[in-house]
């Protein structure tokens, strides 16, 4: 039987095909604004429109670029688009997708140091210097105690510091079973942190919802009473999640005094701060951050606003051994003499998987693209337009603010009550104008308005105001 050669791409024609790409997407960005910004599609459109079984004989570029063109861009909701004003931010920058595409021609795993010594030791580099571009603690640099690394989301970071928190709890009385650990999230902690504790194997009746004051930040009062109940009653609280900046409304919990009852009691602190984390690049904004010193562990999502692609955020601890002695394995087939020097990072033994992307090239694009003060500009732009679109929502008749807007995240609602909101978001966001999404807070349908695309400009902050009026007016 003829055997068929694989159709790799020469160098030239991989050339070609990826100025292709390349025109394809700025035609993207160019086009951006034209396109509804929550897709329109109904489900099963996508699946429907593609054959039900792959070719057996390779297809031309130029058909798949076709069916990305007419199948795939009508059924993508446009995270990129200025009108995009829903959940948080996701960018996508120019130095970011650069970089992000070096990552992908150099294919190389960052697992150890010695799979790609380039691949290690710049994400130590882009760590350290985020250390001192957001103001951080210097125990999380990678010349001191700590140090950090670059997780694909701040879910998995959280898992990490939960797996950290129980080994540093375990190891320290080893007569604890994992069923006398307890935990403490909030009522408005990101799902992310009940998901960890329980694929960590925390059940129900380990883990503490601490009730939220009336601007949704955890209470730190209730947090020392359950922490008291929990010792006396022969438990060993081994975890806290703190946030700063909850999903739904940007709030911030009450680090110093969290951090004081977990440093009395010995228990392991993570802070949550993957949207607001972004903002402390700007001196004038790190008061919210008071407290991350006194933290075990800490993380926020350059990839949320800070420029990068999907995905990228840093993981820092204040004292690596927990984490790395709890995520380290070394089978016969890793071992080398560069990890047996103990003078190096293996990365992979500070996360969940073994292999690990090139990630640290795109944010190393976007500071040195963008400098210092070009970060400051870009996070200091967003809160001036929230503060913009405030002063509108405050000075008008029908709509009210439900919560002081925090950076860049305006929380607001129509007076008319919660079907009344409803209706507006559904009709705005059907209109293919804008998108915007809500939550619901002690009972309040609230309209979350998230101003943190890259594109968006003063001209679309008038026009997004102007068409959630008309919607409240129909
Ligand atoms: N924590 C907070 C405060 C968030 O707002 C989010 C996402 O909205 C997450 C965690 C989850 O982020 P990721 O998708 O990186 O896991």
């Amino acid at each position: 039987m003829k055997q068929t050669k694989p159709n790799h791409l020469s160098n030239e024609e991989f050339r070609q095909r990826g100025h292709d790409v390349i025109d394809f997407v700025t035609r993207y960005m160019d086009e951006i604004e034209s396109y509804p910004v929550l897709s329109p599609v109904e489900p099963g459109s996508v699946y429907n429109s593609l054959p039900k079984h792959p070719p057996q004989q390779g297809e031309s570029m130029d058909s798949v670029l076709q069916d990305v063109e007419e199948k795939i861009i009508p059924a993508l909701t446009h995270w990129q688009s200025p009108n995009f004003y829903a959940y948080f931010p996701s960018h996508a920058s120019g130095p970011s997708i650069l970089g992000d595409l070096l990552s992908s021609g150099f294919g190389v795993q960052g697992m150890l140091w010695s799979t790609s010594p380039a691949c290690t030791e710049l994400e130590t580099v882009v760590l350290d210097w985020m250390v001192e571009i957001a103001g951080l603690p210097s125990h999380f640099h990678s010349r001191e105690s700590g140090g950090g690394v670059i997780q694909d989301s701040a879910s998995s970071a959280c898992l990490c510091a939960v797996v950290a928190a129980r080994e540093k709890a375990m190891h320290a009385d080893n007569s604890l079973q994992l069923p006398d650990l307890t935990a403490y999230i909030s009522e408005q902690t990101h799902s992310s942190g009940e998901k960890a504790l329980k694929i960590a194997g925390f059940q129900e009746c380990q883990i503490r919802k601490i009730q939220n004051d009336d601007q949704f930040r955890m209470r730190a009062d209730k947090l020392a009473e359950m922490v008291a109940g929990d010792i006396s009653d022969g438990k060993k609280p081994a975890f806290i999640c703190a946030t700063i900046g909850t999903t739904s409304s940007l709030a911030v919990d009450p680090v110093p005094r969290i951090a004081n009852i977990a440093n009395d009691n010995d228990i392991w602190l993570h802070i949550d701060a993957a949207h607001s984390g972004s903002a402390a690049v700007c001196p004038e904004f790190r008061y919210l951050f008071d407290g991350v010193e006194r933290a075990d562990s800490y993380c926020f999502n350059p990839h949320k606003w800070l420029l990068t692609n999907f995905d990228c955020d840093l993981f820092y601890v204040a004292e690596k051994s927990s984490l790395v002695n709890a995520l380290t394995f070394s089978p016969e087939y890793l071992r080398n003499q560069a990890s047996e020097s103990g003078t190096v990072f293996d990365y992979s033994g500070w996360q969940i998987s073994l292999g690990r992307r090139f990630r640290s090239l795109k944010l190393w694009f976007v500071i040195r693209h963008y400098g210092v003060e070009g970060l400051r500009a870009h996070i200091r732009s967003h809160v001036d337009m929230a503060q913009t679109f405030t002063a509108w929502v405050e000075s008008d008749d029908e709509f009210e603010l439900f919560q002081p807007t925090s950076l860049n995240l305006v929380c607001f609602r129509h007076k008319d009550g919660n079907e009344k909101s409803r209706m507006i978001i559904d009709k705005v966001n059907k209109s293919g104008k804008l998108f915007m999404t809500h939550t619901v807070l002690n009972g309040v349908f609230v309209m979350r308005f998230t101003i943190g695309a890259i594109r968006t400009e003063m001209r679309h902050l008038e026009q997004a105001w102007k068409e959630i009026k008309k919607a409240a007016k129909d």
